[in-house]
């Protein structure tokens, strides 16, 4: 029935529906002609009054027999007659409607416990006319809204699994590594002093890294709460980057690679969170410089368009996959295949950076073409959040 529904899109009704209306029509109809014949017996009695109870009979059935078959001798009665028949029609007319309109509320219901029984994708098939109609399509709408919720609700409980899995994994691996050197140790296997300092170092190494996974993580699930506070100021964006580039030069050189800024203006007084913004630029630029394989330029351009800021990062060597740039800001997301540590860090420093722009109103994104891998960053000059 729930299939033939869905194509005529208007409720079909049962045999034992159909059948109850025809009942209900039957039953108005003979009502109706009663009440008819009552009404038309008191009009008899008005017109023709103090007759007896024989001859008020006969007054009636010859009325009745006059009023059928020679209509012409009660002509004024026509007008009550007419008038009779259109209320009877407008009776059964009521009575038939207001019967199917109980039919199509039971019908709503049935198709209401079919969904509340977890038939979630199901939706009220037909389309009615009205306030059922309104009803119909709030109850539609509704059942939509909840079943995205609840789908939403699966994707963060999934993401959070997500997460402790990859906590799980990135810090079970140094710590095995800390706990064979520290094992070898403690078990003195080690021939020389420089053996030991060697097994130290390695331990110590690996629990640094391990700091810098909690730290980030720490600081990733702060940023990622959209009500997070701001320590919002009053600060010159050229000079905020021109100190981050400052500190990367030195190790920019080490590596042959020249770091250019470009400032438009020179000084750019705008509002946000100098702390955090620095989190994004120092991640962008040790990006820049630790994945832009045999590149040899970093370049900062940043630019007032308008209201907003618009910041660019770019360094030139090997291109990221097109498959990889939308991913990039997934937490945990590297694009290499391995998640050895050699080559990088936590895999956090995006998803970080993307959630700072966010609380900041602003929109990050990455290009990756010609020779070039570019970060670009919107941000609005002034802050909603003050
Ligand atoms: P973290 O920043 O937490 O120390 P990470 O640098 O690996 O770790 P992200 O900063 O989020 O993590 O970067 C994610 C991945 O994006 C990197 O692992 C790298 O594969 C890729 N990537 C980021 N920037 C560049 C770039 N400029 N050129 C090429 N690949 C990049
Ligand atoms: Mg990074």
């Amino acid at each position: 029935m729930r299939d033939k529904q869905k194509k005529h899109n208007r409720i079909v009704l049962t045999s034992k529906e159909k059948s109850e209306l025809l009942i209900e029509g039957i039953v108005t109809i003979i009502l109706l002609i009663l009440l008819n014949l009552a009404m038309y017996m008191l009009l008899i009695q008005i017109v023709q009054s103090s007759l007896s109870i024989e001859s008020m009979i006969s007054n009636i059935s010859t009325s009745i027999y006059d009023t059928f078959y020679s209509p012409t001798s009660y002509a004024w009665k026509k007008p009550i007659f007419f008038l009779l028949g259109i209320i009877d029609l407008s009776i059964l007319y009521w009575r038939l409607i207001r019967r199917y309109r109980q039919m199509q509320q039971r019908h709503i219901i049935s198709e209401l416990h079919y969904i509340s029984n977890g038939h979630y994708d199901h939706r009220i098939p037909f389309d009615l006319n009205g306030d059922s109609g309104k009803l119909i399509r709030s109850i539609n709408a509704l059942v939509d809204s909840t079943v995205e919720a609840i789908e939403e609700e699966r994707r963060i409980e999934q993401s959070k699994d997500e997460l402790i899995t990859n906590v799980s994994h990135d810090i079970r691996t140094p710590l095995t590594s800390i706990i064979g050197y520290l094992g070898l140790i403690e078990e003195k296997k080690y021939s020389s002093d420089e053996e030991l300092l060697k097994y130290t170092h390695t331990a110590y190494m690996k629990a640094r890294q391990m700091k810098v996974l909690v730290d980030d993580l720490f600081e990733y699930t702060k940023v990622r709460q959209s009500n997070t506070p701001l320590s919002i100021m009053t600060f010159d964006m050229q000079q905020l980057i021109g100190q981050v580039v400052v500190d990367f030069e030195l190790e920019a050189s080490k590596k042959n690679v020249t770091v250019d800024f470009e400032a438009s203006p020179s000084s750019l007084m705008m509002e946000g969170d100098t702390e955090k913004l620095v989190r994004v630029f120092d991640n962008l630029l040790s990006n820049a410089l630790k994945y832009g394989v045999n590149g040899k330029q970093i370049i900062i351009h940043s630019e007032k368009i308008g209201s907003e800021v618009v910041i660019t990062v770019k360094n030139d060597g090997k291109e990221i996959p097109k498959q990889s740039l939308d991913l990039l800001f997934d937490r945990f997301y590297r694009v290499e295949e391995s998640r050895s540590q050699q080559t990088g860090g936590t895999g956090l420093g995006l998803a970080i950076a993307q959630s700072i722009v966010t609380l900041h109103n602003g929109y990050i994104y990455a290009t990756s073409e010609n020779g070039w891998t570019s970060f670009v960053i919107h941000l609005p000059l002034k802050s909603t959040e003050l």
